[in-house]
């Protein structure tokens, strides 16, 4: 199928060939003919399907004619987070290059006078984190009354963050006869009753993430070993020697390194400085015009390391990146998923490479069960890896974020503290770096584990594992997540249910 099969207008085709799409994506092709007839679209799929453009492109088209009243904006795009609503207003002035819509971006942590000015002189298109339009609708500055077009994107991202209270306050100021498109990676039960109460009769559409992101990844894990082993929340310095001989011997083109806690994104970030490996950091303390500024120069190059906290993990597409380092092991197994996910994309080769401490075995025993894979250790100049300790079962940690997560990286009143972050963490013990600063150039190497690891069986039905594996392989780097890709990111497709 090409896009001019889907209905829409010369200006559109035009810009969608000026972008270089070929063909359109599964989620394109199926979202964007019903949501053109004025369909409401449920589309479970998660970003690097294209699931932007299967939004946005029917939503230029039905735009296209009519003209936005002052402070009565006509279509609605609720995101969860600043960096998506400004990835997704890139994407509108991509593809509505030849349309002469008006659009907003209502997102915390930038003036609202600028955001004020915009939506007096009328906007086709808003854009909006769910905190920052409340505020403005509850100073008076908004008028709901004519939205036509709803989009919710990445709703089970926004019960994580616990928006939901928001984003039904905010529907339920809509008027009811309206487009609603509804987007979620997953879709458990809360988020399931939300798009019953949103949509009428909705396209369910399903798409797997893109099969190429899993199988482009490469990864490991190297765990530190630490001179005060009892102490949990131990070994920072020796995490930072530990990274520093990574990157270089890795020698990444580009990296995000993820911390768990926005102050180790802080201290990781000095550290690699100090040492003479230039990064920059991202997280959700930092102003929003410098949060943008350093997006926008890690996606043009100008910065190859970013030191990030889990606001980069999810939907912010940077394509080409070359390696993925957690600094932290995430408490949540799911992040895992997420934050390795930002490499490998598109077709390239990614490495993602996990640095732990022998305490942090629960939480890789908790992504190895989600992930059904071993993640292969490495071993850094020669040392062996550490052993992990043995995780009392009662102890695991749950793969699936719950409420006390609530709240995380927010605007509108609930940021976190600083000193919280992202869980309930342990101190770390006081850093000493236990190493000489310029280690020699180490030799790195990747070592599957002695024992090909057996895929850990899933509650959900699983694929049949690979019958034959030839012997050669069997000791190879696992990569990415191969066949064995979590229940929640597998979605079943509906049976195909007439339009
Ligand atoms: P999304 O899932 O919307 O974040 O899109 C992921 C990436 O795919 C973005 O870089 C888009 O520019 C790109 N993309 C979207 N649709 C297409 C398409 N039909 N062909 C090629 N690339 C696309």
């Amino acid at each position: 199928m090409s896009f001019s099969d889907l209905g829409l207008s010369p200006d559109l085709l035009r810009a969608i060939e000026d972008a270089g799409y070929v063909n359109p994506t599964p989620i394109q092709e199926q979202a964007i003919p019903p949501a053109l007839t004025g369909r409401d679209v449920l589309g479970c799929a998660q970003t690097g399907t294209g699931k932007t453009a299967s939004f946005t492109l029917p939503m230029i088209e039905a735009l296209s004619a009519g003209r936005a009243k002052a402070r009565m904006p006509r279509s609605l795009i609720l995101t969860p987070t600043r960096e998506l609503a400004t990835q997704i207003s890139e994407n509108f002035e991509i593809y509505g290059k030849y349309h002469k819509l008006s659009m907003a971006l209502l997102i915390g942590g930038v003036s609202m006078g600028a955001q004020v000015k915009k939506l007096d002189r009328g906007v086709d298109v808003l854009i909006a984190t769910p905190g920052r339009l409340l505020d403005h609708f509850e100073r008076g500055r908004i008028l709901m009354s004519d939205i036509k077009i709803l989009v919710i994107d990445e709703a089970d991202r926004m019960l994580d963050m616990g928006f939901i209270p928001d984003v039904e306050k905010i529907v339920a100021m809509l008027p009811p006869i309206r487009n609603t498109l509804f987007f979620s990676a997953t879709m458990p039960p809360e988020i399931r009753r939300l798009a019953d109460k949103f949509l009428m009769n909705p396209k369910e559409i399903h798409v797997d993430p893109p099969a190429t992101m899993a199988e482009t990844i490469t990864q490991g894990l190297v765990v530190v070993k630490h001179g005060d082993g009892r102490r949990p929340g131990g070994g920072q310095a020796e995490k930072r020697d530990a990274l520093r001989q990574l990157l270089r011997t890795e020698k990444p083109s580009n990296a995000l390194i993820f911390c768990n806690r926005k102050r180790d994104v802080d201290t990781v970030y000095r550290s690699l400085t100090r040492h003479g490996l230039p990064a920059s950091r991202l997280h959700g303390d930092m102003s929003q015009p410098e949060r943008t500024a350093t997006l926008g120069k890690f996606k043009t190059g100008d910065i190859k390391l970013l030191v990030c906290s889990d606001v980069a993990a999810r939907g912010l597409d940077i394509p080409e990146m070359s390696h993925v380092f957690n600094f932290d092991v995430p408490t949540h197994a799911e992040d895992y998923v997420h934050r390795i996910g930002r490499t490998g994309r598109a077709g390239h080769q990614g490495r993602a490479i996990t640095i732990a401490t022998p305490e942090d075995g629960k939480y890789l025993e908790a992504i190895e069960e989600l992930t059904g894979r071993k993640i292969p250790r490495m071993e850094l100049g020669g040392q062996a890896s550490a052993e992990l300790k043995q995780t009392d079962p009662s102890d695991k940690p749950s793969p699936r974020r719950g409420g006390r997560d609530r709240g995380r990286g927010t605007d509108r009143g609930r940021k976190p503290s600083p000193q919280t972050g992202t869980k309930p963490e342990p101190k770390p013990s006081p850093q000493v770096e236990a190493k000489p600063e310029a280690p020699p150039e180490p030799k790195v190497e990747t070592k599957a584990p002695e024992k090909a690891p057996e895929p850990a069986p899933r509650k959900a039905p699983e694929p049949a594992p690979k019958k034959a594996t030839p012997a050669n392989e069997s000791q190879a780097p696992v990569k990415g997540l191969g066949e064995h890709v979590p229940a929640f990111m597998r979605t079943v497709p509906p049976k195909s249910k007439p339009d």
